[in-house]
């Protein structure tokens, strides 16, 4: 597969590959063992035309039984068993739930018991979160010392509103995690170069960011819009929870910047699949 990442000498996630399907995990967040991290690409479902090939959403208008066969696949690749995912009900909050055991298939095997979640912690292992992207901003956690795990779902609503912070408070709520301790990851979203976005929008940023960042998160071009950076505003609210700079991995792949591996909403004005972000503890 081929990747353009966005700077060839900073730190790259894993591309992994096996029955022809490939996935990338981030290196930082596997310091805990036991832990383990997988975002999927385009490559090695059973999904065809606009979805193909791995689409792993049932609310993209793919055909259902694509769908689960391309979760099945992926899980068996990955590690995992299909029916222990959990995913998440994505409607651009910074609603985070704690789930467990009792929530497995939830999305996949039987509808789901919750609604309106972009972020979920667990610390039960065989539980495997999953949440999902098209140019959105993935957001890992790991608490090696409570071995405790987070992943949510971060566009630039929940960004503004600090779905990062969201979620560590919710970690330090149920877990006890200190923010100190984190390994955190920005997973495979849209960059900077590719997100124009109108005034409206980085007017929120400038009012949520301190002013010493806003020309690290967006600049004014003449033709009045802006270019914002997700990736830069996420990493600022990482940083201000506490989560020391050496413990976050950046992202280093833009999926507008890579349309035939990934999906991405503005490549294809809309016309795509959806990748996933899982994180489990092993059982
Ligand atoms: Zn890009």
């Amino acid at each position: 597969m081929n990747l353009r990442w966005k700077d060839e000498n900073a730190p790259k996630p894993q591309v992994r590959q096996k029955n022809g399907i490939t996935w990338l995990s981030y290196p930082l967040l596997e310091q805990c063992p036991g832990i383990r991290n997988a975002f999927s690409t385009r490559e090695g479902g059973v999904s065809e035309g606009i979805w193909s090939s791995m689409n792993l959403s049932y609310s993209r208008g793919d055909d259902p039984e694509h769908v689960t066969e391309n979760f099945r696949r992926f899980a068996e690749a990955a590690g995992f068993d299909f029916e222990t995912i959990v995913t998440s009900d994505q409607t651009h909050t910074t609603n985070v739930r704690c789930v467990g055991k009792e929530d497995c298939g939830s999305g996949i095997t039987r509808p789901r018991s919750f609604h309106e979640i972009d972020g979920m912690i667990t610390d039960t292992p065989g539980v495997v979160l999953a949440t999902f992207y098209a140019d959105c901003v993935p957001l890992y956690f790991v608490d090696p010392v409570h071995r405790a795990i987070g992943l949510s779902h971060s566009g630039w609503r929940g960004t503004v509103h600090k779905m990062a912070a969201a979620t560590i408070r919710e970690m330090q709520k149920v877990f006890g995690t200190n923010p100190s301790e984190l390994l955190a990851a920005i997973g495979p979203s849209i960059c900077q170069d590719c997100y124009e976005v109108s005034e409206d929008v980085t007017e929120q940023f400038a009012q949520t960011f301190p002013e010493e960042v806003h020309s690290r998160l967006f600049y004014r071009k003449p033709n009045g819009k802006y270019q914002l950076n997700l990736w830069e505003a996420n990493y600022q609210i990482f940083l201000e929870s506490g989560v020391p700079e050496s413990q976050i991995q950046m992202p280093n792949l833009c999926t507008c910047c890579n349309p035939d591996a990934l999906f991405s909403h503005r490549a294809t004005g809309g016309k795509r699949g959806n990748l996933a972000a899982f994180l489990w503890i092993e059982e």
